[in-house]
């Protein structure tokens, strides 16, 4: 455009209104939107900064307005978060705010353009939520499962090392120490198959595939990863000609939690009894023990992330806290729903409704 062309004086001053008119639309849609909105020059300093972008990162607007926007990236960032090309995909990057604590969002870019010269950049961001959940979710796991991770790794490392330097015992105890060893490396490999579980359940990659399938079937897989002495925890599976509709590695994973549990938290000789109704929409099962009961005011939380009840005799088993709420999910993920019904020193049923579709 000429900018020498001169208008006549009312369209100049109308041309002036619209303009001054936009710019305050402008202004006002920035200062209401949710996300943090950065409004740089061309050489990337700060020109505007939302009410938002205050409230995300902390610095107020007359504090960084003139100061380059690289300021405020956190040193976490694998590469340069902004390159100077436009962004119409969200990318990450981390901020920080006025502490220097990292600020994870997702950004987009837009170039300010005039003719093919960039002028500058209005970028705007959101706190990236599922960063800091994924990263919370790495910590909880990290002090929660190394300690569980433990336990096995130590017991297998002393009964190996015992048999190794102690000739006579190899020859008296080999049976009986091994099998602890095979016990710990179950268990070890139990709470792998769990934390791997965990990430999927976070990235809602459960079910793979849906078919019908026998009860009984995933029910036997299921008491095939356990390690339970079946004399001290008899279980009994009352479910033939029982189908059950979902994905048969997931349905063994719910089962194997809750029998598991069952035969975990019963003092020896408690039997485990399964059972199931089916109608022509739903399949219920249940998982029933004569254990040591969950007292009522943990109910509510028993099927939360790494949720344990620490006291009595349950605290005395060891575990992740992860199974309920792997469960949980699974059998939300199939369309159904679970129930618990527990009374102290008595025993615990679960309930996994399931459609048959
Ligand atoms: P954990 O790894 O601790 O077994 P879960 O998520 O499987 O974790 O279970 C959460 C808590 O619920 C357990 O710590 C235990 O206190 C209680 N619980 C689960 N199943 C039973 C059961 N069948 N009988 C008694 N308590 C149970």
């Amino acid at each position: 455009m000429d900018s020498s062309r001169t208008f006549p004086a009312d369209l100049s001053r109308e041309l002036l209104d619209d303009l001054l008119a936009y710019k305050a639309l402008f202004e006002g849609v920035a200062e209401i939107v949710g996300d943090g909105v950065v409004h740089l020059d061309e050489r990337c300093r700060i020109v505007r900064f939302n009410a938002a972008a205050e409230r995300l990162l902390g610095f107020s607007k007359s504090g960084v307005i003139g100061t380059p926007f690289e300021d405020l990236y956190h040193a976490s960032n694998p590469g340069d978060p902004f390159d100077g090309t436009a962004q119409a995909n969200p990318v990450r990057m981390v901020l920080r705010d006025t502490v220097g604590e990292a600020v994870p969002v997702l950004a987009r870019a837009a170039a300010l353009k005039r003719g093919d010269t960039v002028e500058g950049w209005l970028l705007a961001f959101a706190a990236n939520r599922r960063v800091d959940e994924i990263e919370q979710l790495k910590n909880e796991l990290v002090s929660t499962v190394s300690h569980e991770l433990k336990t096995p790794l130590a017991a297998i490392k002393a009964y190996t090392a015992t048999l190794r330097h102690n000739p006579a015992l190899y020859e008296s105890h080999r049976d009986e120490f091994l099998a602890v060893v095979e016990q710990q490396a179950d268990r070890l490999s139990r709470l792998v198959d769990d934390m791997l579980l965990v990430t999927r359940v976070e990235t809602a990659q459960l079910l793979k595939r849906r078919t019908v399938v026998a009860l009984d079937g995933v029910l036997e897989r299921a008491l095939g990863d356990l390690s339970y002495d079946p004399a001290a925890h008899p279980i009994e599976l009352r479910t033939s000609g029982v189908s059950v509709s979902g994905d048969p590695d997931r349905l063994r994973d719910i089962f194997r939690n809750l029998l598991e549990n069952a035969v975990k938290y019963s003092p020896a000789g408690g039997a485990v009894t399964v059972s199931a109704a089916q109608t022509a929409e739903t399949t219920t099962v249940e998982v029933r023990d004569n254990g040591i009961g969950i007292p009522e005011d943990h109910l509510p939380y028993i099927f939360d992330r790494f949720y344990r009840v620490e006291s009595g005799a349950a605290a005395e088993a060891g575990g992740s806290g992860l199974g309920l709420y792997i469960v949980h999910a699974l059998v939300r993920a199939h369309g159904g729903a679970i129930d618990v019904r527990s009374e102290p020193g008595k025993g615990t049923s679960f309930f996994v409704r399931l459609p048959l579709r």
